[in-house]
């Protein structure tokens, strides 16, 4: 019986693509991992919130016991929200339980099948099990490719009562970023189309006071659904969408991820309240780790290697599998918790190590020794 699940993972391990649950320790910005210790860059603590020492929770509930729809509606869920609604400028703020309740539950709850859902063609795949949940029907432009996305629009919009345009705002495997005014500029031309962006990585990161690309770029206002995490650079756990009240409304009754399961603890809430008030403070973290991408980037560029990123998620495009997983070796030898990442998670030949930065990276010394170990493997 059980032949058939340990025949599929031999043959992932043969195209070196099994996974597995690493066994680590964590030390602040470090982790340790077989004994040794390395700085941390495969995490998303962007500002370093989640390994912060925290002052204890005193008489928080480690339990909501229930969905929100029956006793687990706990009073800080409503200020957490208000706070959101008031802070973004929007109507109206749904938090969910993660980022992936959000994204898997939303879309089905919105979508039916009069309605066309085009998405990038590289977003998260909790985005993408949203759309196979939803009777939509469904098509993907080529990445960041506005014109693309505007060919598909001209053809297929007007046989749609709605159209829902699905994109992030930085992209995790090659930090890129999308053109929010462009997308917001081209929903404009059609009527029926609703933008939904998704800033888990921007989120904390981007704009004067944390709010994401969407304020950086004034966008906040013209993307009908606005979602983001709690996980990454927040520090913490649970979802967001910012939207119209009737949208708010809607999903109260219709998404089946918020209806069917419990509440996130009042515990999460009260610490989730703490980080998203105390985001307008953060602007020097943001500044340091903004100043060290930049950095880090034109070095890798300096180098000799393509550099799609415009955020703090770096990528060095090694191409070759081999060479990359040497280059992460090497750099785990010096203290860098730096992963490999391969076919299938990205296109073939773009085998690549990613940096993912913190505002507590000494990117000088990476950036030296990164510099010795790549002319060792010059390519
Ligand atoms: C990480 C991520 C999610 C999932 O969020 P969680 O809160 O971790 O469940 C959703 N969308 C994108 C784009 C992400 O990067």
């Amino acid at each position: 019986m059980l032949s058939r699940f340990s025949q599929e993972l031999q043959r992932l391990d043969e195209m070196g693509q099994r996974r597995s649950l690493h066994h680590i320790l964590h030390d602040g910005a470090y982790v340790i991992k077989d004994g040794a210790r390395m700085l941390n860059l495969s995490g998303n603590d962007y500002l370093g919130l989640a390994a912060e020492e925290k002052k204890p929770y005193e008489g928080e509930l480690y339990g909501s016991a229930s969905s929100r729809l029956l006793t687990g509606n706990y009073e800080i869920y409503d200020r957490l929200e208000n706070a959101m609604a008031k802070t973004f400028g929007r109507e109206a703020a749904l938090v969910f339980n993660s980022g992936y309740h959000m994204n898997t539950g939303i879309l089905p709850a919105l979508a039916d099948d009069h309605t066309l859902v085009i998405a990038d063609k590289l977003v998260h795949a909790s985005m993408i099990d949203g759309i196979r949940l939803s009777r939509c029907k469904f098509e993907r432009f080529r990445h960041n490719d506005l014109n693309h996305l505007k060919k598909i629009l001209q053809k297929s919009a007007g046989d749609y009562e709605s159209v829902i345009v699905m994109a992030e705002s930085i992209y995790s495997m090659d930090g890129d970023i999308a053109d929010l005014r462009g997308l917001v500029a081209l929903k404009k031309q059609f009527p029926q189309v609703m933008l939904y962006i998704d800033e888990a990585h921007g989120i904390g990161v981007r704009g004067q006071n944390g709010l994401g690309l969407a304020e950086e770029t004034g966008t906040i206002q013209d993307i009908d659904f606005l979602l983001g995490t709690f996980g990454k650079a927040l520090g913490s756990m649970g979802g967001y969408i910012i939207c119209d009240a009737v949208i708010k409304e809607y999903l109260v009754n219709k998404c089946r991820s918020l209806i069917f399961s419990t509440a996130l603890p009042p515990l999460t809430m009260s610490f989730n309240m703490h980080i998203f008030t105390t985001l307008p403070t953060l602007g020097e973290k943001r500044r340091m780790l903004d100043e060290y991408a930049t950095l880090l980037r034109k070095s890798i560029e300096d180098l000799g290697y393509p550099m799609p990123s415009e955020s703090h998620i770096v990528p060095l495009l090694i191409g070759d599998n081999h060479k990359t997983i040497q280059v992460a070796e090497q750099l785990q030898k010096l203290g860098y918790y730096v992963l490999p990442i391969r076919p299938p998670t990205v296109p073939a030949g773009t085998s690549r190590l990613r940096f993912s930065l913190t505002s507590a990276t000494p990117v000088a010394s990476l950036i030296k020794d990164l510099q010795e170990i790549l002319v060792h493997y010059a390519i």
